[in-house]
């Protein structure tokens, strides 16, 4: 078996993976670096037209973004991929296309993507070809994200991103699956990056956006499309409802309105008590009396009293969350929470690392605003990483991949007494 790394080693951003046994090939991931620059995976124009099998982790840009690249220049391949998944790739490809639009590829190829997928259950063993067969582990992140355990010569386990601890719409990871070898994410790897529990986090954001509004300010939200815009909203929701949060309007705007959606019909892929709140019961947190959207309530309208608004996109790279910035910058009572990882060259990173002067749009903005930054990740922290790997049996050799600067290393460093730990370059290939 063969593994080449086309993107997503040594950063965050299009992760790539390509496996080759035999005659048959398979690709882990198609994704794309969003950012001031964006970047592409490294594949070459022959594998557009041979690889014959694609399969996706999850609906996040990085992992699924550059599909419609691919099958504008002739793939053919199969995908692999959950409900959820697929439903999901829709919104953000479509999206992506309508804001970053380039003349890459359009519509047909977005819908020829879509033609293209096979729907694989969690636990379900899928052949792929006589050398390789695959199934699928819950893996935590997002609604449908997996785990993909690849067997062959070898049994692979490729994460893809991936959170053990339970969220408010998700169970955590599925822990000790077999697997000799291990590619694995590594986001939070550094040795430092030690997540607050969701209970702590989310009184802290609580009393945050309880203190901004109590001098008449409003709260900016900035969140990914998919994933954490949900579990922020059921947050928000439950805070508001219990009467811990004070009840102002949430707005909410953008592609994470069609996520939820999506959310809802997949309900099925979510944890127990959510399940049962929407499918059993009158309370569906998703259509909660306190949120307000576009169309039911007038922007200027919802932006003249202290609110709070939901709005994508999570790293500030498009999306009307930067609209929503422009607005508020000018006001001192006003303030913006991030939530989630901001990746090198993104305006939340420039923001988070307080900057107070930034370009949006083309126009230099002054930031007045507060900027605070709570970390609801969807990723596992360091010893949640340890602890994942460690539960894995038979585990002989580790990739690790997806993190940036030191974080890889710092985790390979606790646990290079136990295995064998690569961290790989991009466009390096290994035999296993
Ligand atoms: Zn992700
Ligand atoms: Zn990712």
């Amino acid at each position: 078996m063969n593994l080449t790394f086309f993107g997503g080693a040594g950063e965050v951003g299009r992760n790539c993976i390509f496996l080759e046994a035999g005659g048959s090939s398979l690709l882990l991931d198609c994704g794309i670096k969003l950012g001031e620059k964006e970047e592409y995976p490294l594949l070459g124009k022959e594998h557009f037209t041979s690889i014959e099998n694609i399969a996706i982790s999850h609906t996040h840009m990085d992992h699924i973004g550059y599909l419609p690249f691919m099958y504008n220049k002739g793939c053919t391949a199969k995908i692999y991929a959950t409900k959820p998944t697929r439903d999901l790739t829709q919104l953000l490809l479509s999206d992506y296309l309508r804001i970053h639009g380039k003349g890459d590829f359009d519509v047909n190829d977005i819908a020829n993507v879509l033609k293209h997928y096979n729907i694989v259950e969690y636990g379900e063993s899928v052949d792929i070809s006589k050398e390789l067969s695959m199934s699928f582990h819950n893996a935590g992140h997002i609604l449908g994200s997996a785990m993909i355990s690849i067997s062959g010569e070898k049994n692979v386990l490729y994460t893809g991103d991936t959170n053990i601890r339970g969220t408010k719409i998700l169970d955590g990871a599925e822990k000790n699956i077999e697997a000799e070898v291990l590619i694995i994410e590594s986001t939070y790897g550094g040795k430092n990056d030690v997540h607050k529990s969701l209970k702590d986090n989310s009184n802290l954001l609580c009393k945050s956006i309880n203190d901004t509004v109590d001098r008449n300010g409003k709260v900016l939200i900035p969140t990914f499309a998919v994933g954490r815009g949900q579990e922020i909203l059921l947050i928000l929701e439950s805070y508001m409802r219990s009467g811990i949060l004070r009840k102002v309007p949430i707005y909410v705007d953008g592609m994470v309105l069609k996520a939820n959606r999506i959310y809802r019909h997949n309900v099925y892929y979510a944890k127990e008590e959510i399940k049962k709140r929407i499918l059993m019961s009158e309370e569906d947190p998703f259509k909660s009396k306190f949120f307000f959207s576009p169309a039911t309530l007038k922007k200027s309208e919802a932006l003249a009293k202290p609110c709070i608004i939901v709005s994508t996109s999570g790293m500030l790279t498009g999306g009307p969350g930067l609209g929503y910035l422009k607005r508020l910058a000018d006001g001192e009572n006003n303030k913006v929470i991030l939530v989630g990882y901001q990746a090198e060259g993104t305006l939340g990173r420039k923001i988070s690392e307080g900057e107070k002067k930034v370009r949006i749009r083309g126009e230099e903005i002054d930031l007045k605003l507060e900027t605070e930054q709570y970390e609801f990740s969807a990723h596992s922290d360091h010893n949640g990483l340890i602890e994942l790997i460690d539960s894995i049996r038979g585990l002989k050799k580790i990739f690790l991949i997806h993190g940036e600067g030191n974080k890889p290393k710092e985790l390979a460093e606790e646990i290079g007494d136990r295995y064998e730990v690569i961290m790989p370059r991009n466009s390096e290939t290994f035999i296993l």
